[in-house]
């Protein structure tokens, strides 16, 4: 990758982390006594790209509505719009129509209330583990200290303990995943957007990720949107499933994934719900995983 593209994602990665980490001590990311019904909600929203003269209709008529505290997966097809839907949440990108709403207040702009797990792991080259983790608490103007604290608190936590000194470079990929989303973790917010965090993984890391993940969120219950295009991971994981189809990107349905908590990941595709879920949500997902391919 070239130096000057870097240097330019690394001007919007602070930006966003910047707004996010500005609202992050006033929040908090623990679930309240009576936690919103209609917290995160996307009423009718549609969006179109116009790329050299070509319209695309990557969303139309999508509409999801999100409880305060849960745990929700996007399934879908490759190129069916989970992405899109996440940057609009995110405040990157604006709908061609509708409205997003968060706690009642719309998203306008970089939302501070969001932290965003990318696709990309984006962790800065130039930087050790431990600065990358802790780079959003420096935005906030943390002292170096507690920074360092907190970071080697996080680091530890998800199994990098003594890595700190190294570069991205030096890592696994299922390393620097880690360093990725406990970059976000660190500050707390009330909402985060994965976009296939554990998509490169093979599928032993995958699955101790996603074991520390659901272990980790226990405790602080924040609000997640986490996108996968694997059933298997959008089931083991969620309080509700939503599949999306493809042309036009839409959401097709929900399921709720009454599997109580806390989780075996290990052992969960044994559960009857779980093995019912699969089947019933495979049918449509298979066939929008077809036409998508059409
Ligand atoms: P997914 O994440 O489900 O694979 P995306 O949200 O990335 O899908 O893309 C949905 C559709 O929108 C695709 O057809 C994609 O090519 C198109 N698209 C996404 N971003 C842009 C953009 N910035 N400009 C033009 N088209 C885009
Ligand atoms: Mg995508």
């Amino acid at each position: 990758m070239e130096v000057e593209q870097l240097e330019r994602e690394a001007g919007n990665m602070t930006s966003t982390i910047a707004a996010s980490t500005a609202g992050a001590s006033a929040a908090n990311p623990s679930a309240p006594a009576s936690p919103a019904a209609d917290y995160l909600v996307l009423s009718n929203i549609a969006k179109t790209f116009i790329a050299r003269g070509n319209a695309t209709n990557a969303l139309s008529a999508t509409n999801l509505t999100i409880g305060q505290g849960q745990f929700v997966t996007l399934v879908g097809p490759s190129g069916c719009g989970k992405s899109t839907l996440l940057n609009l949440v995110a405040g990157l990108i604006e709908p061609s129509e509708g409205t997003i709403t968060i706690g009642g207040a719309p998203v306008r702009g970089t939302d501070r209330r969001i932290g965003y797990v990318t696709q990309a792991d984006n962790l800065l080259p130039w930087r050790t583990l431990r600065d990358n983790v802790a780079f959003p608490l420096e935005l906030a103007g943390v002292p170096v200290a507690e920074r360092r604290e907190r970071a080697d608190f996080w680091m530890h936590r998800v199994g990098l303990a003594g890595f700190g000194d190294a570069y991205p470079s030096e890592l696994s990929g299922g390393m620097r995943q880690r360093g990725n989303i406990i970059r976000t973790l660190i500050y707390g917010p009330p909402v985060i957007l994965m976009d296939e965090p554990f998509g490169p993984l093979d599928a032993q890391t995958r699955i101790v990720l996603q074991d520390l993940l659901l272990s980790i969120w226990e405790e602080s219950r924040s609000t997640v949107l986490f996108v996968t295009h694997d059933l298997s991971e959008a089931i083991s994981l969620a309080d509700q499933v939503v599949l999306m189809g493809t042309k036009p990107g839409r959401v097709i349905r929900c399921e709720n994934v009454g599997i109580e908590r806390p989780r075996d990941i290990f052992q969960i595709h044994e559960h009857p719900e779980y093995r019912r879920l699969y089947k019933q949500i495979w049918n449509d997902l298979g066939a929008q995983v077809k036409k998508a391919v059409e």
